[in-house]
C-alpha cells in the first residue's frame, strides 16, 4: 500500500474525497444533459461499472433545467460541469447537484465566482476548481511563448506548471477571502508528464484534495497508455484523491479502468475475479488467446474476488498455478486443472473451458458462503 499524502476532506453528497478516504473513481456522460431518460440511463450505467461520482456537461440553461429530474432517477452524486456561464453553476446549485467544476480560464469575473461561491455555502455544495492546458495557453503568457518555442519539452512543462499552480493560487484567493475551503483541485493536459509535473507541484503547494486525470487522452488504445502512465506515477506517491480516467469512447471502459488501475496498485481490494494469462510463445499448443477471451467473458457477472490464472504450458504454468484460486495449465491435447494450487482434475482439450468454468463457480460459491458467514457473524 502507498503511503498517501495528506489533504482535506470534502464531501460529495455521500462520497468523501480526500482526508484519507478511499480514492473515488468518477467519469462523465457523454449524453446532451437535456436529454433526460438517455442522460440518467448513462449515470446508472456508469454507478452500475463502479463509478461513485458521475459529471454531467450543462453549456444551457436546458442542461440546468433538466438536472432535477435526472437528480431523481439516479443514485450516484452529480457534478455540474461549468464553462463561461456562471448563471448554470448557480441553475445547477438551485436543482440540487452534489459538487461543481468550474474552469478558471473561462469563468474569472470575481464578482461572479464570489456569486457561486455564495450559493455552494448555502448548500454545502463543494467547487473543483480544474485547470486545462488548453485554456491556459489562451492567457498568452510571454514566457509561456517563450518556452513553447523553445525545443525543449522540459522548458514548456516547467512553464505550464508554474502557470498551473499561479492560476489556481489567484483563484483560490478569491475562495480564500471568503473563508470558502469545500475544494478540490486539478491541473488537466493530454501530456501524461506534464499531467505527473502538475499534480506534484499543485499538491506540494496546497492541501486540498486532488481529482488527478489525463484529458483528452484519445482513443482507448493510445489514451489507456497515457492514463496509465501518469495516473500510476502520481498514485504510486500518494498523490491523488480522486480518478478520472478519459476516452474518446464509451465511458464505461474508463470506469473499467480505473477501477483495474487501483486494484493493480493495491489502492482497492478486488471485488470481481482477476484473471491473468500467459502470453503465449513458442511453446504453445492450444490457441490460448481464444481460450482466454473466452474465460474473460464467462468471468464478467462474478462479483467475488478470486484468482484465475489461464497458462499455456509447464514452463511457468505450476508456479502461477499455486498462487491462483483456479487455474489451467494447457498443453497439447489435454489440460490440467488447479484448484487453490492441488491439481485436480486432467481435461481433454475441447472440456478446458468448462472444466475450468465449473471450478471457478465451485470456488466463487465457497467464497460467497464465507462471506455470508462473516456478515452475519457481525
Ligand atoms: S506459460 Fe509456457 S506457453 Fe505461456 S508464455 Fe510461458 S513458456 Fe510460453
Amino acid at each position: 500500500m502507498f503511503p498517501r499524502r495528506p489533504t482535506r476532506q470534502v464531501w460529495v453528497g455521500s462520497v468523501p474525497i480526500g482526508g484519507g478516504a478511499p480514492i473515488s473513481i468518477q467519469s462523465m456522460t457523454n449524453t446532451h444533459t437535456h436529454d433526460v431518460d438517455a442522460t440518467a440511463a448513462q449515470v446508472r450505467q456508469l454507478a452500475a461499472a463502479g463509478a461513485e461520482l458521475v459529471r454531467v456537461a450543462v453549456p444551457d440553461a436546458r442542461d440546468t433545467a433538466a438536472l432535477p429530474a435526472i437528480l431523481g432517477q439516479v443514485s450516484v452524486p452529480l457534478i455540474a460541469d461549468v464553462h463561461y456561464r456562471y448563471e448554470r453553476a448557480l441553475e445547477a446549485v438551485e436543482a440540487g447537484v452534489h459538487k461543481i467544476r468550474l474552469n478558471p480560464g473561462n469563468l474569472k469575473q470575481h464578482k461572479q465566482v464570489e456569486r457561486v461561491l455564495a450559493a455552494c455555502r448555502e448548500r454545502r455544495v463543494p467547487i473543483r476548481v480544474g485547470v486545462n492546458e488548453g485554456s491556459l495557453v489562451e492567457r498568452a503568457d510571454p514566457a509561456l511563448r517563450a518556452a513553447q518555442q523553445s525545443r525543449l519539452a522540459a522548458d514548456r512543462r516547467r512553464e505550464l506548471v508554474r502557470l498551473m499552480v499561479e492560476t489556481l493560487e489567484e483563484y483560490l484567493r478569491v475562495f480564500e477571502k471568503h473563508d470558502f475551503h469545500d475544494v478540490v483541485l486539478s491541473a488537466k493536459t493530454p501530456d501524461a508528464a506534464l499531467a505527473i509535473d502538475a499534480c506534484r507541484a499543485i499538491s506540494a503547494r496546497f492541501d486540498y484534495p486532488l481529482h488527478v486525470g489525463v484529458t483528452h487522452a484519445g482513443p482507448l488504445q493510445t489514451g489507456r497508455i497515457r492514463s496509465v502512465a501518469a495516473l500510476g506515477a502520481l498514485l504510486a506517491e500518494g498523490i491523488g484523491d480522486t480518478v478520472r480516467i478519459s476516452y474518446a469512447d464509451d465511458p464505461v471502459h474508463e470506469v473499467e479502468d480505473a477501477k483495474e488501475l487501483l486494484c493493480a496498485l493495491g489502492l482497492r481490494a478486488r471485488v470481481e475475479p482477476e484473471l491473468i494469462a500467459c502470453p503465449t510463445c513458442g511453446r504453445i499448443e492450444v490457441d490460448l488467446v481464444a481460450l482466454t477471451e473466452q474465460v474473460r467473458a464467462r468471468l464478467s457477472g462474478i462479483k467475488v474476488p478470486l484468482k484465475v490464472a489461464v497458462m499455456g504450458c509447464v514452463v511457468n504454468g505450476p508456479g502461477e498455478a499455486e498462487g491462483a484460486d483456479v487455474a489451467l495449465c494447457a498443453g497439447k491435447g489435454k489440460g490440467i486443472i488447479y484448484v487453490r494450487g492441488e491439481q485436480k482434475r486432467i481435461v481433454s482439450e475441447t472440456e478446458m473451458l468448462e472444466a475450468l468454468c465449473d471450478e471457478v463457480q465451485a470456488v466463487a460459491q465457497q467464497i460467497e458462503r464465507g462471506q455470508a458467514g462473516v456478515r452475519n457473524a457481525e
